[in-house]
């Protein structure tokens, strides 16, 4: 039995790992590489193994980073199974689309930039045929993947229908439990279940994205949020919001919801500007047995994602009629890190302007633009021009739906507890400085971690 890292290694993207057992092949989330454009291009253009190699794929959420390559795949006459749960499945049939034309939006930059045509990673056919090959499990029930691995799905608690992976591997009459994190997520989250550690190990993929921070509380995101659009307010200004269309921008309007009706926010218009992010409440609007009835809000409010400050723009007219308009208001838009979408004409038109504020609330990638605004660097580069960033910048750590150094300690201690026979943790998904820390941090705890390099390979 083996496996081969060959995304989201000493990185956060490109999710890819490879399992081989008795014979057969199985990836792991076949995720899209994002940062610098042509650098991620052209590790996007490369297939993680020939598509003859692979038996089936395991899917642990819809995150675009972890199911954003599934089309090229398919693209490269992939016609196996991808297992995955019902919500992620529904939410992929969103998500995936939209990304076939953020490819195509791509390509045409790149060759607008270069000299030869670059054609796009896939279309909406591929993405389409995707879908179709998604096999939906719900979470806790055991199913065979090729013969020789069976899987489960446990709750991630990271966003709607995400996962962490069980793979009983038997090969030569062993069996091991290869344990994938996925990306996991926090307890407390709004809307969200808390995650579930698995137990039984012996082997585990872990997610490492904040292995050297803490964030802030999850009620004290929600505080922070009122002051900061309390204070906009009072200044005239907007707050603009860029965030992934799905999860967060969910959890924001919850919030926001929750807010109103106390009256923690004054009552200025909400503008949700993102087809994606309605198509994706939609999808939400489908799973409401998934959602943590522990919460109040779920469990005596109906409509979670509408109220009546909340407008939802899908119309490019609508969204760009939002700049001719005055006063306060909040505007939340994709894409999460700022590097496409409708939340570049937002920050274009009023990131200049001192009486606003950009709230950043999600994971920022290296060399994205919303990195550079989490930086305050004074100039940013939009569509080609430069913009003053003049506007506050507030950051709020505590929307993270990522478990923080605290939360992944915990989360491996518990696996560890129930899994007398662990004898290898693996570090994906981080960037080197988190990684080594969480590994430190680990390694004292007395469990052997490693943090492999692209195209490693183990044998369990
Ligand atoms: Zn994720």
């Amino acid at each position: 039995m083996e496996i081969e890292f060959v995304g989201a290694a000493r990185e956060v993207t490109g999710s890819c790992h490879i399992v081989r057992v008795a014979g057969k092949t199985i990836v792991l989330d076949c995720g899209l590489f994002q940062g610098r454009r042509s650098e991620s291009h052209e590790k996007n253009l490369q297939l993680p193994i020939p598509i003859e190699q692979i038996d089936a794929v395991v899917l642990s959420h819809a995150h675009i980073d972890h199911a954003g390559r599934l089309p090229f795949l398919v693209r490269h006459d992939y016609n196996q199974s991808i297992w995955c749960t019902p919500a992620t499945r529904d939410l992929c049939a969103v998500m995936l689309a939209d990304s076939a034309h953020i490819q195509e939006k791509d390509a045409e930059f790149l060759a607008r930039r270069g000299k030869e045509s670059i054609e796009p990673l896939y279309s909406l056919r591929h993405s389409t045929r995707t879908i179709e090959l998604m096999t939906a499990v719900p979470y806790r029930r055991s199913f065979d993947v090729v013969p020789g691995v069976r899987a489960m799905f446990v709750d991630a608690g990271h966003i709607l229908g995400s996962a962490s992976v069980i793979l009983d591997c038997t090969e030569n009459g062993q069996t091991r439990r290869l344990v994938f994190s996925g990306d996991i997520g926090r307890s407390g989250l709004p809307i969200i279940r808390d995650p579930e550690p698995p137990a039984g190990a012996d082997v585990v993929i872990m997610e490492s994205t904040y292995g050297n921070r803490d964030h802030e509380s999850v009620e004290g995101a929600r505080a922070h949020l009122a002051s900061v659009i309390r204070e906009t307010a009072a200044s005239g200004g907007r707050v603009l919001i860029p965030a992934f269309a799905v999860g967060r921008t969910q959890e924001l309007v919850y919030d926001l919801h929750a807010l109103a009706g106390v009256g923690a926010i004054p009552p200025i218009p909400i503008y949700i500007d993102s087809p994606l992010a309605i198509d994706t409440t939609s999808v939400f609007e489908m799973h409401p047995d998934l959602f943590d009835h522990g919460e109040d809000l779920v469990r005596t409010v109906h409509d979670l994602f509408r109220f009546e400050l909340v407008h939802y723009t899908r119309d490019v007219e609508e969204s760009k009629a939002l700049a001719r308009m005055h006063g306060p208001m909040v505007i939340i838009a994709a894409s999460g890190m700022a590097e496409a979408g409708r939340i570049l004409h937002h920050l274009a038109q009023g990131a200049s302007d001192p009486r606003n504020a950009v709230l950043i609330v999600g994971f920022q990638a290296e060399h994205t633009l919303g990195r550079r605004i989490v930086e305050r660097q004074p100039t940013l580069r939009i569509f080609g021009d430069d913009v003053l960033l003049r506007a506050r910048v507030e950051i709020i750590n505590g929307y993270s739906a990522h478990a923080d150094r605290t939360e992944l300690s915990s989360w491996i201690g518990r696996v560890g507890e129930r899994s007398p026979q662990l004898r290898q943790v693996w570090l994906v998904h981080g960037e080197p400085p988190a990684q080594d820390e969480l590994a430190t941090t680990l390694g004292a705890k007395g469990l052997k971690v490693t943090c492999p390099e692209s195209r490693d390979r183990f044998e369990f």
